[in-house]
């Protein structure tokens, strides 16, 4: 059984209830885990906001060796913390191999730009002053995140937020917390206590108390619109600061330049990556019509060669949906699309491939912008292409959405390219290379995709504040104080 880890200790919380973790492939137990309450996440925030006192005024360089050693730790231990993502979350292995690498990375990158920036000098306005900004921690950290990648939605939040002198408590999504556990425990033992604090259970016993709680300063989602939506009204009332990383129905537009085997391939490694359950997976695919019968035919084929089953076999490219209720909700999302017209290419059912939430890869066509597969986030593995007419039709429906988080196109044409970069909004624009992250470039959404960013020197920024201290080094009494009276002269008649 797993405990919360509160100020360095690790503590049964004060409820005495536990949850069981599900692997979603297999339906097995992995493991069972506290069910954190209200009382325990203020425990968790006091003492956070306690050993945050201290932390601040850790030297960045030295912070800096404590997250290189984080980064390697967590390295070493890449098979265990692997296993518990795949056995926990369902996502293939090697993608969680991945996973843990780029989580060690960011702290590698946070340990380095954290000590390079630290505020700037100004020009003064007048003699003998000298002027600069501090950029000064927020304090306690709230990091509430989802199920789909929980380590490295983690690190983005945490290794920011510590490295800018923050201290912070996690929340894990109630369904996958076990690899958290682990990495804090394994990885991050060196830090002072009460630095990182987890307190695990759901959103309504753990994450409203956290957006409640006075001692936090500063609440890191990444999750749906709708419950990002209600961190925002909340945590409103007490003017805390948030970063919304949310939900998105990103487009893929191939023009008819686009080398189609490539553009195919990548397309639906955007679209069925971790079953489809990623942000900024490839919701809407719109293909110019002079390519577009090529294009869908190869694509369900590519479709039918995606190997679905236990993730932990090296050979399956795609594992199960998280839950019974993900995959309810994929299903009634494929069933009212195709009552509305889409056209079912491939796919669109369950698969027996395992006892747990397996579901074919799927791809509709025909499908219309007010078509629910189109407006709604689909969190599974369904491709819908709607063919277009041409380039400008391609950009104007992609254009046309309600969220801002990613944009991916295949082209060759720099004029295709850059119309497509102006008229899309979103926070990330990929060109010939679906979602490819980089941790010094800033990640996050537009619109109702959220607010704020993460990586980068913006994802830095997101965790501090900056101070402007004015000095002059010259005591003498200026000529713009009382009595008004000696300036009298300055009245226009
Ligand atoms: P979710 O919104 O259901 O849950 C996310 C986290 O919030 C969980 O830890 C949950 O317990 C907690 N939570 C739930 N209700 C809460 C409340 N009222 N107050 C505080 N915390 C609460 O999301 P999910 O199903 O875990 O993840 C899928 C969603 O996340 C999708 O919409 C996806 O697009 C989005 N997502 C966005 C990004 C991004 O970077 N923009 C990345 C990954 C996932």
């Amino acid at each position: 059984m797993k405990k919360l880890l509160i100020n360095g200790e690790w503590t049964a919380g004060s409820r005495g209830r536990t949850r069981k973790i599900e692997n979603p492939a297999t339906l097995e137990l992995v493991d069972e885990v506290v069910e954190g309450s209200a009382e325990d996440v203020k425990l968790a925030c006091e003492r956070a906001a306690e050993a945050q006192k201290h932390w601040k005024e850790i030297p960045g360089v030295e912070r800096a060796k404590m997250f290189h050693e984080i980064a390697v730790k967590m390295r070493e231990d890449r098979a265990i913390l692997s296993d518990l993502l795949t056995r926990e979350g369902g996502k293939p292995r090697i993608e969680n191999l991945d996973e843990v690498e780029w989580s060690a990375a960011c702290f590698d990158y946070y340990g380095e730009i954290a000590r390079h920036s630290h505020g700037s000098s100004i020009p003064p306005t007048g003699a003998h002053q000298v002027n600069f900004t501090i950029k000064e921690p927020l304090g306690v950290v709230g990091a509430i995140v989802p199920f789909n990648y929980p380590l490295l939605l983690l690190t983005w939040k945490i290794a920011p937020a510590i490295a800018a002198g923050n201290s912070v408590v996690i929340k894990p999504s109630e369904l996958t917390p076990l690899a958290t556990l682990r990495m804090v425990e394994h990885s991050m033992d060196m830090l002072p206590r009460g630095v990182v604090n987890v307190v695990t259970g759901t959103g309504a016993d753990v994450g409203v108390p956290m957006v409640d709680d006075p001692n936090v300063a500063c609440i890191a989602f990444t999750g749906s619109t709708a419950v990002g939506i209600q961190i925002a009204v909340k945590a409103a009332q007490t003017l805390k600061r948030v970063n919304l990383e949310l939900g998105g129905i990103d487009p893929l537009i191939v023009f008819e330049d686009a080398d189609v085997d490539v553009a195919v391939q990548g397309a639906a490694w955007a679209r069925f990556l971790n079953a489809g359950q990623v942000c900024t997976s490839a919701k809407r695919i719109y293909v110019v019509k002079a390519i577009a019968k090529e294009f869908v035919e190869k694509f369900v084929e590519h479709t039918k060669t995606i190997k679905v089953g236990n993730p932990m076999d090296g050979e399956t490219d795609m594992g199960p949906l998280i839950s019974a209720k993900a995959r309810e909700r994929v299903e009634d999302q494929v069933k009212r699309a195709m009552a509305a017209g889409a056209k079912l290419l491939y796919g669109g059912k369950r698969l027996d491939v395992g006892p747990g939430y397996f579901y074919s890869p799927t791809v509709l066509t025909e499908v219309t912008p007010n078509h629910p597969v189109v407006c709604e986030e689909v969190f599974g593995p369904i491709a819908s292409i709607q063919v277009v007419k041409d380039a400008d039709e391609a950009i104007a429906l992609a254009a046309k959405s309600e969220y801002g988080l990613g944009a991916n196109i295949y082209t060759k044409s720099l004029n295709y390219a850059m119309r497509a970069m102006n008229d899309i909004k979103a926070g990330t624009f990929w060109v010939n290379d679906p979602l490819t992250d980089n941790d010094a470039a800033p990640f996050g959404g537009m619109r109702k995709s959220g607010m704020g960013r993460e990586l980068g020197e913006e994802g830095l920024d997101a965790f501090r504040e900056p101070k402007h201290v004015h000095i002059d080094y010259v005591q003498e009494k200026k000529s713009s104080w009382f009595p008004y009276a000696r300036r009298k002269g300055e009245i226009p008649k």
